[in-house]
């Protein structure tokens, strides 16, 4: 709808709008994705482009401001023109990123966002990123630089100061290493392979073959049955088995279905998403495909994290060749059936990850979760039958389709299908993405895949699976990776994100840390997550400094306690379960900051300590 525009665009962004609401069912889904390109274009979000895109969408202003305001990515105000960015979450602090930090203000002489008088640069503490393996990272505008130090940092300004960004590395790629002997590759085979994101290597390297097997030799119910047997689990962080999954979407309803990537990965210490992306486009487009196919949907969306901008790049080439050799499209390879699919960009907030909330934001609207049931497989997206699942999971269909269930199930353990990405960060050799299969041991993982713990030090904890798990003590980590032994350690599998730490560790300060993360994040509709991560962050700040007493500590543990299962979606839980482990295992350090002692710093009395 065009006839209500009064301001007149630049021409790109003029096609980009009216390319952008014709991709969904409802223009308001557009709403998101509008305003980042707009943002792009302008460097902030004026009034006029404001009520621009609330005309061109038949919304208020009002409206658009109150989902506006929901997004950390979206400005109001101008920003630099390198916007740098710097992570300090738990995989980057580890590795020197609150080091980096204050080096990086000082240098530009301007604090959290704020500008440099000459408007060149503009700073931003910020969230995880998705750069786990190559802490500590920093993202100039949308480009990723890892493993930085601050000499690395000086020289990166110094190229900015004269006009000319260095083009980053394909950084993940970075983090890939000679394969080791443990590794199991299925849906990392083709990582490291030149051009692999392009269709002709896809094809030369069994691509679309498990697409064709589905749709002409295999009915919707065998595909079914054939991801049933796999026993694959969602590699979201639930585990939730996805035969099932699938087999939940109704059969006779008229209304269309959707096939819903979660590309979202933004849970602290996991980035196993980001290569998937970056490296093997095609896997990812055939399993939506052949979700699409199993359960009756024409239609996909990929929402991927405003952070992943470079991917939407890739992933939009990737479609277009899909549609040109007939892998998208109408008439699939010949089969009669039809799947269509596009990207959509979040716009930075850690809550769209929860699968209800992420369909709100696809629906233009403040990342809220949803009340369930209905779950999505009945009322979706849309009020829509939808299958939902992450990245890792839909990749992992082709090989399934292409080798059978059972082969695939018989790589893990017998309740825990296949292999899956760990990305392992921290305080270890060889930080990086690595495809093991289901059930390897975590000793294992650390000492012999990720080459131990770095300068001879000994381990301290592990986050097994992405920072919402509980932390694993070093006696602990003799344990299966997989989701039932892990649990039963009392902590979870999670998402594959794997942090490891040092003897060296104030375990305080990661309890902070993390606390800081689900306080930042929490979307702010109940009342326990919302002041409970509030009161917790500040108290361990104020701890972390000095300034904390002895009654503090069980009082931590009570609150991050009355939050467990008392919020409406698993935010809450998130922020409580590491604490809980943190304070109940380390409660050591916790009393030695009473007393001015600090792992992090043992040298140093802690100023404000009693
Ligand atoms: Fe929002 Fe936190 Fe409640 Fe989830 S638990 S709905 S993030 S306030």
């Amino acid at each position: 709808m065009t006839d209500n525009r009064t301001m007149q665009l630049p021409p790109q962004l003029e096609t980009k709008f009216n390319e952008l609401i014709g991709r969904y069912p409802i223009k308001r889904s557009a709403l998101i994705p509008m305003m980042l390109y707009a943002q792009d274009q302008f460097g902030f979000l004026g009034d006029d482009i404001l009520e621009e895109i609330a005309k061109r969408l038949d919304l208020n202003t009002i409206q658009v401001e109150e989902t506006l305001a929901y997004y950390s990515m979206l400005r109001r105000k101008p920003a630099g023109r390198y916007h740098i960015q710097v992570c300090t979450n738990i995989s980057c602090m580890l590795r020197g990123g609150n080091e980096l930090y204050q080096h990086v203000q000082k240098r530009l002489g301007i604090g959290n966002k704020e500008v440099s008088p000459s408007g060149t640069f503009s700073l931003e503490e910020v969230e995880c990123m998705g750069a786990c393996t190559g802490a500590p990272a920093v993202q100039v505008n949308y480009d990723f630089y890892e493993n930085l130090d601050p000499d690395k940092v000086d020289a990166l300004f110094e190229q900015l100061q004269a006009g000319k960004q260095p083009k980053p590395v394909p950084v993940i790629s970075g983090s890939l290493h000679e394969r080791l002997p443990a590794e199991v590759p299925v849906i990392s085979k083709r990582f490291g392979i030149p051009n692999s994101p392009k269709i002709d290597v896809y094809l030369k390297n069994e691509g679309y073959q498990a697409l064709e097997k589905a749709l002409k030799q295999m009915t919707p119910d065998q595909i079914i049955d054939e991801v049933k047997k796999s026993n694959l689990r969602g590699r979201g962080g639930a585990g939730f088995p996805a035969g099932m999954k699938w087999s939940f979407v109704p059969k006779d309803t008229t209304k269309p279905k959707y096939i819903l990537c979660n590309a979202d990965e933004s849970e602290p210490g996991t980035c196993k998403d980001r290569p998937l992306l970056e490296m093997d486009p095609h896997q990812l487009i055939e399993g939506m495909v052949i979700a699409g196919r199993a359960v009756g949907a024409h239609k996909g969306y990929i929402y991927v994290r405003g952070e992943y901008r470079y991917i939407i790049d890739i992933l939009d080439t990737a479609i277009a060749e899909a549609y040109a050799k007939q892998y998208l499209g109408k008439n699939i390879a010949g089969s009669g059936f039809d799947f269509e699919l596009v990207t959509h960009t979040g716009a930075g907030a850690y809550e769209c990850g929860e699968e209800s909330a992420l369909m709100e934001s696809l629906e233009g609207k403040r990342g809220y979760p949803r009340i369930r049931p209905p779950f999505p497989a009945v009322v979706g997206l849309y009020g829509c039958p939808t299958v939902i699942n992450n990245v890792e999971t839909l990749s992992t269909v082709p090989a399934i389709i292409r080798q059978g269930g059972e082969w695939y199930a018989n790589l893990g353990t017998p309740k825990n299908g296949g292999t899956r990405l760990y990305s392992i960060s921290g305080h270890v050799n060889r930080p990086g993405i690595y495809e093991l299969p289901l059930g390897f041991p975590l000793r294992r993982l650390i000492e012999e895949v990720a080459g131990g713990v770095r300068d001879g030090k000994k381990l301290k904890a592990v986050i097994p699976g992405g920072s919402s798990c509980p932390l694993l003590s070093a006696d602990e980590i003799d344990v299966a990776m997989d989701y039932d032994s892990v649990a039963k350690i009392g902590s979870m599998l999670g998402s594959g994100g794997t942090v490891v730490m040092d003897e060296d560790t104030c375990m305080v300060d990661v309890a902070r840390r993390i606390m800081h993360f689900y306080a930042h994040e929490s979307c702010g509709w109940c009342i326990p997550c919302r002041e409970g991560t509030a009161w917790l962050r500040k108290m361990l700040d104020r701890f972390h400094e000095g300034g904390g007493t002895e009654s503090d500590i069980p009082l931590i543990e009570e609150l991050s306690k009355n939050m467990l299962g008392r919020t409406f979606c698993p935010l809450g839980d998130a922020a409580a379960l590491p604490t809980i482990s943190i304070v109940k295992k380390w409660r050591n350090e916790f009393e030695d900051h009473l007393h001015g002692k600090c792992a992090y710093k043992p040298a140093e009395m802690i100023a404000g300590a009693h």
